[in-house]
């Protein structure tokens, strides 16, 4: 099993999903997130990608269950903080430490 977590797009976690359906794969989407029976999904997701012509796009694997994709932009530079771990994004520092302890480190 398999979580792709579209960060918070629901459009393209359904679109996603359509997809792999189409491409053989028993998957659905439940809000943002697409649940795949398959645990091998990285390459059905580049290949959605690349046969929707989506660009900038980034996919990291978070966990061994469960990728992320979302948009690649250039947040840093509106006032916004980012993990590095996975992509979450805030604007509140505090905010983004509690988050990285989530991920069982301290970077700072
Ligand atoms: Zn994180």
């Amino acid at each position: 099993m398999a979580a792709i977590d579209c960060a918070n797009d629901s459009d393209l976690a359904s679109e996603l999903s359509d997809h792999m359906r189409r491409h053989g794969l028993d998957a659905r989407a439940e809000g943002p997130i697409v649940l795949v029976p398959d645990s091998d999904v990285e390459e059905s997701v580049r290949s959605f990608l690349k046969d929707t012509e989506r660009q900038g796009y980034t996919l990291r694997r978070i966990d061994p269950s469960t990728l992320l994709l979302a948009r690649e932009v250039p947040i840093e530079y509106f006032g916004f903080l980012r993990c590095e771990m996975c992509g979450y994004v805030t604007s509140n520092e505090e905010d983004l430490l509690t988050h990285r302890r989530a991920h069982g480190i301290e970077l700072l």
